[in-house]
């Protein structure tokens, strides 16, 4: 599903560069479901960025689903991240003025789906999430597990094949962190491909395989 060579990325700060990747290789299997682990800077998000389309690379080669992903105009990633990706965030990224149900519907908005259907649509997977009578709750009166499952279902309805998932329990305590992940890995039984970022061991080790990222490179692969 995933294929990554010798991925360098480097961010410009002025007159200074930071050298960010340095030589990532990776390989992800269609319907595998791996954590990446690291210290705090030592590249994950960069990584989880690039391989979202959400951000460049400077060398190397990636190739999604088998589409080269190199110099693509802003267009086709989208067209690519809408068929392909669906992103779940530590920060939730709910839009806050737009209940559970309407914030699940946006890509399917994007999508040119109409209300009525899209917010059809919405309440089907609240309801695979366990949260459909949250449903018109605004996002400020939900507890953050809850949140998490508003933006899993939303990450969900455009039917990705890959989920990226940067620290999805970073802000939930433990109880809700474990129940996050029996529902991540619910959904990666139905087939869709995970890579979770998370810095807790306990995370981890519930997926398939760790990648351990140092300093820009891939230093250790634990089978779990
Ligand atoms: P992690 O997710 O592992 O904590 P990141 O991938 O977010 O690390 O960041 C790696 C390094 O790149 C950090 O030193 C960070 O400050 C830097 N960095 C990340 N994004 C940018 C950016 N957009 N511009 C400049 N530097 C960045
Ligand atoms: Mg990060």
């Amino acid at each position: 599903m995933i294929s990554i060579r010798n991925i360098h990325k480097s961010y410009l700060n002025g007159q200074n560069s930071l050298h960010v990747l340095k030589g990532i290789d990776l390989d992800v299997a269609a319907g595998d479901m791996i954590s990446v682990m690291g210290a705090s800077g030592s590249g994950k998000s960069t990584l989880l960025n690039i391989l979202g389309i959400l951000d460049t690379y400077d060398q190397g080669e990636y190739i999604l689903g088998g589409v080269k992903i190199k110099r693509l105009n802003e267009r086709k990633a989208a067209q690519l991240r809408n068929r392909m990706l669906g992103f779940v965030f530590q920060s939730f990224n709910l839009i806050s003025f737009k209940n559970a149900m309407e914030n699940v519907a946006m890509p399917l908005y994007y999508q040119h789906v109409k209300r009525k259907k899209r917010n059809l649509i919405a309440l089907e997977y609240l309801d695979k999430m366990g949260i459909r009578e949250w449903a018109h709750h605004l996002p400020n009166e939900l507890s953050g597990g809850q949140k998490q499952r508003v933006a899993i279902a939303r990450a969900l309805i455009t039917q990705p094949k890959v989920i990226l998932a940067d620290e999805p329990t970073g802000a939930l305590d433990s109880v809700t962190s474990l129940e996050v992940m029996d529902q991540l890995h619910e959904i990666n039984k139905s087939g869709i491909t995970m890579i979770i970022v998370t810095h807790e061991h306990d995370i981890a080790a519930r997926t398939r395989k760790t990648i351990r990222i140092t300093d820009g490179l891939i230093t250790d692969i634990v089978e779990n």
